[in-house]
């Protein structure tokens, strides 16, 4: 070995001498020839290297993958032999610096560090080394609360730096990188500084990542029992609810808060169709359920239980609406908010026939009633014709007899034209028609009744009036009904008057009927109510009826395009006026707009009128 050797071999040689006596050191006692032999070739290369530096220190770092000599890097870590490797990493040492002078017995000692248990600052302390000093590993010093060691890679001229050099910046710029890197690359940051040996980093990467693993797969088992268990809770809870809807009679229609459907059972089904086409829809929109239960969402908005039931709106009747209304339970969560509601819709097909079922009973009872009617009034006319005539004792017994089956026959009339009307059965012949003639039948179908009753019976025909587009034989039903409502509501001495006229010109397309009394007269608050089907207002004197004679006559005049109104005050008479359209021509007859009521649904308007 010469003076002009390369630096790099030296130091190459000195590794692999010393990596020698480490290994020697622990087969054989340190007096071994071989060991001493390691150990003398040892100091005489670092003396030869301390002349290459001119009599600087020589220094052996070990940092993350690479041993570097003097700052140099000289060979990757994973290349260098384990007993050096773990030298460095047993004691945490990061840098070994040897200072010229180096002896035999130095190099021995830190060869026979290795086996020592405790700290290897203290053993080289113990036995006077001065000349080889240790820097540990920064994270060991932090740990320890020493001051820091110089960076890893600090050249020789800066191997000894001053306490402290590892700057706060830099550890935060460290926490920083740390903090920005995944998991696993963070760890293989924190283990490097920890050791340099790359087997130590591996061992306890692998015990890290096995701790951390066990660690987050009990936790995730933890937490999957819990999501297993409720889950199990909501699917018992389902087949629950479910098995109790699908066993009920009736049809079963689940909604959110908005209205949307969210379940149904199969009797709804069959009543609306399938679930799978009706899911997410709103009922409301639903047109197939139109006559059947409609729990609207605005109704299942409100917070307020009470105002719910009051506002559930149905499409169908009033009576199914009321149905619904209690077949409707509103679904509040735990905090008591509504989340939605639970409606039984009545099965309308049922209802429908059962109405069906009962028009038709009704209008063939009626028509069975009528035949003897008319036979046993006939019978009677004879019986009154033969009784003698007038004054007679007998003639006097059948005459109410008779006048009680025209009451009777009225009664049944009545009762068969609803019946029509509410099938849709009653059909009407519109032509052009004199309205005076119209009020004349009328009146004069009516004057012997109203005489009997001792009630003045008037007829009035203004000038102008124009004849109407009207089925002659029901306009005069029409008005026969008025006065003879008018009869029964007049006392004894009052008048009664029917006229015509033209109406003013922004009622231009009409004429008027009015059929005026100064009898009871009806109460502000019953006005509105009359029209409507089996309604009868208290009077004061007990009067027959059925409270459809109304009901029909304003359906009568509403199906020829007519309007009627009432003005009325109690105490001093009604005047009920008929609006009926003005004959304009044969094929000129216009389309008459459809009074409000008429237009408010696209259903027939009769069944709207008569509130079906
Ligand atoms: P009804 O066939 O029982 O007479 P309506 O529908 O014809 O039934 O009449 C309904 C109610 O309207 C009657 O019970 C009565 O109270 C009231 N009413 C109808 N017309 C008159 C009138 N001219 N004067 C006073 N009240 C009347």
């Amino acid at each position: 070995m010469t003076e002009t050797q390369d630096p790099k071999l030296l130091w190459f040689n000195f590794l692999k001498i010393f990596t020698r006596a480490l290994v020697q050191i622990n087969l054989y006692k340190p007096d071994h020839p071989q060991v001493k032999l390691a150990l003398e070739e040892g100091q005489a290369l670092l003396a030869q290297i301390a002349d290459s530096l001119s009599g600087g220190e020589f220094s052996i770092t070990i940092d993350n993958d690479k041993l570097l000599v003097n700052g140099i890097a000289l060979v990757a870590a994973d290349k260098l032999p384990n007993s050096l490797k773990n030298l460095y990493s047993k004691f945490r040492i990061q840098t070994i610096t040897f200072s010229p002078g180096v002896t035999g017995d130095d190099l021995l000692a830190l060869a026979q560090v290795q086996a020592f248990k405790g700290e290897a600052k203290a053993f080289l302390k113990e036995r006077g080394i001065e000349k080889i000093t240790l820097n540990e590993s920064v994270y060991a010093k932090v740990d320890a609360g020493q001051p820091q060691a110089a960076p890893a890679a600090a050249p020789a001229a800066q191997a000894a730096p001053a306490p402290g050099a590892r700057s706060a910046a830099a550890d935060e710029r460290m926490a920083k990188k740390i903090s920005e890197e995944t998991l696993e690359v963070a760890l293989a940051t924190v283990v490097s500084r920890a050791t340099p040996d790359a087997d130590e980093q591996k061992r306890i990467m692998e015990i890290l990542s096995a701790k951390f693993k066990e660690e987050i797969l009990a936790e995730v088992k933890k937490a999957i029992e819990v999501v297993h268990r409720e889950k199990k809770k909501v699917e018992n809870d389902m087949v629950r609810a479910e098995s109790v809807m699908t066993s009920m009679a009736d049809g079963v229609v689940v909604v959110d808060k908005d209205g949307k459907i969210l379940m149904m059972n199969p009797q709804a089904e069959a009543m609306s169709g399938p679930l799978a086409q009706l899911s997410g829809k709103k009922i409301v929109d639903l047109s197939q359920i139109e006559n059947q239960v409609v729990s609207l969402a605005r109704e299942i908005k409100s917070e307020n239980k009470e105002d719910i039931s009051r506002e559930v709106t149905s499409l169908g009747s009033a009576e199914l609406a009321e149905t619904v209304k209690k077949a409707t339970a509103i679904i509040q969560n735990e905090d008591g908010k509504i989340v939605g509601s639970v409606s039984m819709p009545t099965d309308a097909a049922k209802l429908k026939q059962v109405e069906k079922m009962q028009q038709e009973f009704i209008a063939n009872m009626t028509h069975e009633l009528r035949s003897p009617l008319t036979s046993i009034k006939a019978a009677l006319e004879i019986m009154s014709r033969d009784s003698g005539g007038p004054g007679n004792a007998a003639s006097g017994v059948l005459n109410t007899a008779i006048r009680n089956t025209e009451r009777l026959n009225s009664i049944i009339t009545d009762i068969l034209d609803f019946s029509k009307l509410q099938s849709g059965k009653l059909v009407f012949h519109q032509e052009s028609a004199a309205a005076e003639e119209v009020a004349n039948e009328a009146v004069d179908s009516m004057k012997a009744w109203a005489s009997s009753k001792g009630v003045n019976l008037l007829v009035r025909s203004g000038p102008g009036v124009l004849p109407v587009y009207a089925d002659k034989r029901r306009t005069v039903q029409v008005l026969i009904n008025l006065i003879s409502n008018a009869i029964k509501f007049t006392p004894q001495g009052g008048t009664i008057e029917v006229s015509s006229d033209p109406g003013t010109d922004a009622l231009a397309g009409f004429s008027f009927f009015s059929v005026k009394d100064n009898g009871c007269g009806i109460k502000k608050e019953d006005q509105g109510k009359i029209f409507e089907k089996f309604v009868q207002v208290a009077s004061g004197e007990k009067v027959g009826g059925t409270g459809l004679g109304l009901a029909i006559t304003k359906a009568m005049v509403v199906m020829q395009s007519g309007r009627i109104t009432l003005e009325s005050e109690p105490g001093r008479g009604s005047t009920f006026r008929v609006a009926m359209p003005v004959y304009k021509g044969q094929g000129e007859q216009p389309v008459f707009e459809q009074s409000p009521e008429v237009k408010e649904e696209a259903k027939p308007w009769w069944k709207k009128l008569l509130g079906l």
